[in-house]
């Protein structure tokens, strides 16, 4: 008999419900939820298929299935019993703390974790070994935008839903290949833009992606230049007269400030440095304000959709706000069809962010930096303080081990051997590191070849928990079908392995707690202290309860007690969440890339993903029909450049840059800009080539990529790095 079991999408941001349908121990269908409201019935490519990569075939050639220790580095490791597995982690972890500080350790995580999942990694860090260094993968997808938000509306919250596309009357969608990044919400704009015809669509990005195929008007900005757009569109709104100034003087700050830094942004200079023309520039102001010239009076709402392309970024928090300061200056927030709406690239990267399994953060949006918030944290979990020192972000952490800093890692559901930019240093970290635990499903991915220490996680369809999508709409993972492989020895949920080494721990550290932080049996009981830390804060779920998820579906945060439903859309009162409740302009100036083209490396190379493929492929690449839409990799560019250097389709060509070289065949490309060049961010080096005659396992893309970072968000530069292009 078929049983079916309403979940979550574990792709992409748009966070779509499935109900999957099991018989006994088998998945055997998934389909669209049509209660969800995040995508009504409809799945992608990649939510379609879920199914069959968790097909007992697939399972069994791609499944870690019992925990496993490399007794030698580069031998193939052995099976051991999870108790000996986490006694080994325990011992370990606790000896170098003790040796070494609390800080000679560190966790990197996941945004495709549960939110149970990364709040008892977060305490176990922070609250039990006294360390807060623990980052994510989430730092290489929303730390900019997190920063974004917190500089200038005062907490880290997306204003604005879905449900707003189909009110906007203009779209700026900038720095986001939504159709194929997030396709169930590209439907979404279909259907807006077929019902409304009078909705203007602005797409910003250097490619002429699939996405800009819907723009009334395309803006194909040179790489990494949005913060000269953005200050120039709001020069020429300023002058125009296009500005809310009532609103302006009744809800912000700090505009005179900013006003100051748009002076020289004129229309001649923003062209020229954008490599767009002013017309096309001063069409793209006037459509954003939702004015029609003279008529300031009468405005059209503006909704903007942006991802990696502002977020990727070494002036990422620079690029969002002052997309932000566009939307303050003409009032476009608060309202309905208007707001600016990050979206998430990850299923549960807005989890992470609520929990505070960052670095620089705290339990539910509260700073590290705020000893108040410290103290209130350090209250909550039972312990006598939370550690002050900021942690190391995600290239930071790896920074630290490979100059031995950092001297034991536990990375869980992640893949840094392939997605971490600037692959030479992460994997001489990895090597360095005296102690490396992988949790992981698959058994498949790079980051597994480089473990002392491998512990089967259970992953989609076996799991219980929570997720937060793009629009802060919290929905429940449900379990399907039990664990593969043996219930003793298999693959356990990611919170228990994570209670069970740190009941483990705790008597072996230095006594900072008192014992039993972590009395939890089920992710219910994570969720219900995780849910009692946000009484009081912007994100107050305190009326949200498993049973409530149940039986209303999923819910909009903020849902304080006594409230029957969240909050669609925020600021709608005028009033902001920062000292004096004003939202504040920062006074953004454009930096150029960190890395520029010259001539040695004559092309600007981005990365980015594929319609039909999920990060390092380890469940989507298990599947040929979604090798249909791309079959390989390749280095796309525009047939002009590939002409004027002899290349011809399909001609094998080195792609170098300062820290390493892959090998590719060309593809023309004409929606690529001259003197740039894309390579999807998916395939790995067991794709490109697998094995270097030295034994290592050869890098994808990221061999190519820069660590340089947003000085605030601390987000990497993936969408940028100076290349050349010669032929093999
Ligand atoms: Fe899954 Fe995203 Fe596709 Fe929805 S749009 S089915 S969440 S990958």
């Amino acid at each position: 008999m078929t049983h079916e079991t309403r979940s979550t999408c574990p792709y992409c941001g748009v966070g779509c419900g499935v109900i999957i349908e099991s018989q006994g121990d088998q998945v055997t269908g998934v389909r669209g939820d049509p209660g969800h409201p995040a995508n009504f019935g409809r799945l992608c490519s990649k939510g379609a298929t879920l199914h069959l990569t968790a097909s007992a075939a697939v399972t069994r050639q791609t499944r870690l299935m019992q925990p496993m220790q490399r007794l030698r580095r580069h031998e193939a490791p052995v099976p051991l019993a999870w108790d000996a597995a986490l006694g080994l982690a325990s011992q370990t972890f606790a000896r170098i703390t003790r040796e070494h500080g609390p800080d000679a350790v560190g966790f990197y995580l996941s945004g495709q974790l549960l939110t149970e999942d990364y709040y008892v990694f977060n305490k176990l860090s922070k609250g039990l070994i006294g360390t807060n260094n623990v980052d994510t993968n989430s730092r290489l997808c929303m730390s900019s935008a997190v920063a974004g938000y917190k500089q200038t509306l005062g907490m880290d919250a997306p204003p604005a839903c879905y449900d707003d596309v189909s009110h906007a009357q203009r779209l700026f969608i900038v720095g986001s290949n939504t159709a194929w990044a997030h396709p169930v919400l590209f439907r979404r704009i279909e259907d807006a833009k077929a019902a409304n015809p009078a909705l203007k669509i602005i797409v910003v990005d250097p490619r002429r992606t699939d996405t800009a195929a819907i723009a009334d008007l395309y803006l194909p900005i040179q790489p990494g230049t949005d913060v000269m757009l953005f200050n120039g569109m709001l020069h020429i709104m300023l002058w125009e007269g296009w500005i809310d100034a009532a609103w302006i003087a009744a809800h912000t700050s700090g505009f005179d400030a900013l006003k100051a830094t748009l002076r020289d942004c004129t229309p001649a200079l923003v062209a020229q440095v954008c490599g767009i023309t002013k017309e096309d520039l001063y069409v793209a102001a006037q459509l954003f304000a939702g004015a029609s010239a003279g008529d300031a009076g009468r405005r059209a709402p503006t909704l903007s959709l942006y991802c990696q392309g502002l977020n990727q970024s070494s002036s990422g928090t620079a690029k969002n706000a002052a997309l932000i300061n566009l939307h303050l200056a003409t009032g476009q927030i608060g309202r309905p069809g208007a707001g600016p709406f990050s979206l998430t690239g990850q299923p549960n990267a807005m989890g992470g962010r609520e929990v505070g399994g960052m670095a620089n953060l705290l339990s539910a949006h509260r700073d590290l930096a705020n000893p108040q918030h410290r103290a209130e944290v350090a209250a909550l979990w039972g312990v006598p303080s939370v550690p002050d020192q900021p942690g190391k972000t995600a290239v930071e952490m790896f920074q630290a081990a490979a100059d031995g800093e950092i001297r034991a890692l536990w990375i869980a559901c992640t893949n840094p051997a392939q997605s971490m930019p600037d692959q030479a240093l992460v994997r001489r970290a990895l090597e360095r590191c005296e102690f490396v635990v992988v949790q992981e499903a698959f058994a498949t991915t790079a980051t597994c070849d480089y473990a002392d220490l491998l512990l089967p996680a259970t992953t989609w369809s076996e799991k219980e928990g929570t997720v937060t999508n793009s629009e802060r709409r919290i929905s429940r993972v449900r379990a399907a079908v039990p664990p593969p492989g043996s219930a003793q020895n298999g693959p356990r949920h990611d919170w228990a392995i994570a209670v069970d080494f740190a009941r483990r721990l705790e008597p072996l550290l230095p006594v900072r707690a008192e014992t039993g932080l972590f009395p939890y049996d089920t992710p219910e009981a994570i969720w219900n202290e995780h849910r009692e830390s946000t009484r009081g804060r912007d994100l107050d779920i305190t009326g949200l309860s498993y049973a409530r998820l149940d039986d209303a579906g999923p819910q909009q945060w903020p849902l304080p007690e006594g409230e029957t439903v969240g909050k669609a859309r925020l600021y709608e009162d005028g009033v902001f969440p920062t000292p004096d409740g004003r939202a504040r302009f920062a006074a953004t100036t454009y930096r150029p890339v960190a890395e520029p083209r010259e001539s040695r490396y004559p092309f600007s190379l981005s990365t980015g993903r594929l319609r039909d493929q999920w990060h390092g492929m380890s469940r989507t690449g298990t599947l040929g029909r979604l090798f249909g839409h791309v079959a390989e990799p390749a280095v796309q560019l525009h047939p002009q450049d590939m002409a004027r250097r002899g290349l011809q389709e399909g001609d094998l060509v080195h792609v170098t840059s300062r820290r390493g070289s892959i090998v590719l065949p060309v593809q023309g490309a004409s929606e690529m800009g001259l003197s740039q060049a894309f390579i999807a961010m998916h395939w790995g080096g067991e794709f490109l080539g697998g094995v270097s005659s030295m034994g290592v396992r050869l890098a994808g893309v990221n061999a190519l990529t820069t660590s340089a970072f947003c000085p605030n968000s601390k987000q990497p530069e993936l969408k940028h790095a100076a290349v050349k292009i010669l032929k093999a």
